[in-house]
């Protein structure tokens, strides 16, 4: 395995470990909704899995890739469309 996938690991790894917390916090600060296209978000939990609702992502504004950090200021939320356009390499997970 290169150096740099090694790396692209630990970096998500790193994000795995504080997604949770990071999330609580932007859901302080932030609407629950997509910042690219503005559509209302929903949070798994929050609403019947099976309702017809958008569910809400984390988006790194400057990507994992791209040596984005974890920080709040570098996260918003997003839909999984808007997510998935912005960065291939950024795996897709449900809130
Ligand atoms: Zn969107």
């Amino acid at each position: 395995m290169s150096e740099q996938k090694r790396e692209m690991r630990r970096r998500r790894r790193r994000w795995e470990s504080v997604r949770a917390r990071k999330t609580a916090e932007l859901r302080v600060v932030s609407e629950p909704a997509c910042h690219w296209c503005g559509v209302g978000l929903t949070f798994r939990g929050e609403a019947d899995i099976n309702a017809l609702v958008v569910w809400a992502t984390v988006d790194h504004v400057v990507s994992l890739a791209a040596g984005g950090s974890n920080e709040i200021d570098n996260l918003v939320f997003a839909c999984a469309p808007c997510n998935g356009r912005r960065g291939a390499t950024e795996r897709l997970e449900t809130l």
